[in-house]
């Protein structure tokens, strides 16, 4: 199973917003080392699939003439302690990440194994290498400390579940050690590549490629395992190299985007002295006064001079005549929850990727509380489109 990292270059300038991060339906369990560790749903599957080959297969046959409900048993305490090995993994990378500066959100177990989000950016190439093997260090020790136990001549089922834990996490540290971007053995050959040329971008690109590489391979390799032998192992190895190649794909397309959009920063591009409403104005008399005379797609919502929401005219022209009088603005409006929020000194190819959300592609940009502009995905558009790029020394990229 694959653990990845996602390290979201983020300029690191204590940004401390981002609500609609992340994957959905998690589940927190707790912090760990001053980092939380949360479970998606997509685990559940997983988790049941571990436990059903383990009952039925690999206990009976490596330990046989134990009982039934003795396979099950052991089959729950090996996928709880796997669980366990792959959160250990991804705090390695954490513990390490902070260690060099870098911020961490928290860490997300799910479908593929564990994901760390990381903001900041790596110092060096070296920072870069001792975050992305820390993880893969990890899981060695612990196969190892599994094999170990395996072979202390414990009774039968304790012996069976370490086996297996010890060759799953030895898997779990090659597998990642593969040098397919974004997997941790993909960061370790960026590192490599980075320090080499000295060329973070070009090193960006060469990992990406042939992180793609991998997942193509994957996918034909799956396919084939799956058409010719009927082995379901063969589609989830395609399932993960589906999922290598987006990563891949994402992240070259991450460096490419930030290379277009130069230092731009997020009070470049976006609108100052946008046209507000109140919020407890009603739609008639937005479309009276507002609307009649202005012709913006959205507008941000005021409340005592504090932004609460965005108003859409998409919306508004939703709601039925006969209620313009009735209804509010602020009942009619996104609520701030679902509006991405964005402070003035993060980069444009950040902000880009907030606005990339489902929820919506208008951020407010808010500062100390007050509302500072409104940015579109668009504007940010137009910037590539125009390929302005102030050279901005001390803010650009460190190579
Ligand atoms: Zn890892």
């Amino acid at each position: 199973m694959a653990s990845e990292r996602s390290a979201r270059p983020t300029d690191g300038a204590g940004v401390t917003k981002r609500k609609n991060q992340g994957m959905n339906g998690n589940l927190s369990i707790g912090h760990y080392g001053g980092v939380e560790v949360r479970l998606n749903w997509s685990l559940l599957a997983v988790v049941a699939l571990i436990v059903w080959s383990l009952t039925d297969g690999v206990f009976p046959s490596a330990n046989p003439d134990l009982s039934h409900n003795t396979y099950l048993g052991m089959a729950v305490v090996a996928s709880l302690l796997f669980l366990a090995s792959i959160a250990l993994h991804e705090l390695g990378h954490s513990w390490v990440a902070r260690r060099e500066g870098i911020e961490v959100d928290s860490i997300t177990l799910w479908l593929f194994g564990g994901v760390s989000q990381l903001k900041g950016r790596f110092a060096s190439p070296g920072a870069e290498f001792r975050v992305a093997v820390s993880g893969p260090l990890v899981s060695i020790g612990l196969g190892v400390l599994f094999v170990l136990i395996a072979i202390a001549g414990l009774p039968s089922a304790v012996d069976g579940v370490a086996a297996w834990l010890g060759y799953i996490n030895l898997i779990l540290a090659a597998f990642n050690l593969l040098p397919a971007s974004p997997l941790d053995g993909g960061r370790v050959l960026h590192a490599v590549l980075w320090r080499a040329k000295g060329d973070f971008a070009w090193a960006t690109r060469v990992a990406s490629e042939i992180g793609q590489g991998f997942g193509y391979l994957f996918i034909a390799l799956g396919l084939a395992m799956f058409v010719f032998e009927g082995s379901f192992s063969g589609a989830w190895l395609a399932f993960i190299g589906w999922f290598l190649l987006q990563g891949a794909r994402a992240e070259a397309r991450y460096v490419a985007t930030e290379q277009a959009l130069g230092g731009l920063r997020v009070r470049d591009l976006m609108v100052r002295h946008p046209v507000t409403v109140d919020a407890d104005s009603t739609i008639g008399r937005f479309m009276d006064d507002v609307a009649g005379s202005h012709r913006f797609t959205t507008y941000p919502v005021l409340d005592g001079g504090s932004p609460v929401g965005l108003l859409a005219f998409a919306s508004v022209a939703a709601v039925p005549r006969s209620e313009w009088d009735m209804r509010r603005v602020r009942d009619t409006m996104f609520p701030l929850d679902d509006v991405p929020l964005l402070t003035e000194d993060e980069t444009a190819v950040d902000a880009l990727e907030e606005l990339s959300a489902p929820t919506g592609n208008r951020g407010l940009v808010v500062d100390n509380g007050h509302l500072a502009g409104l940015l579109s995905i668009t504007d940010i558009a137009r910037a590539l489109e125009v390929g302005r790029s102030p050279a901005r020394g001390p803010s650009a990229r460190p190579t």
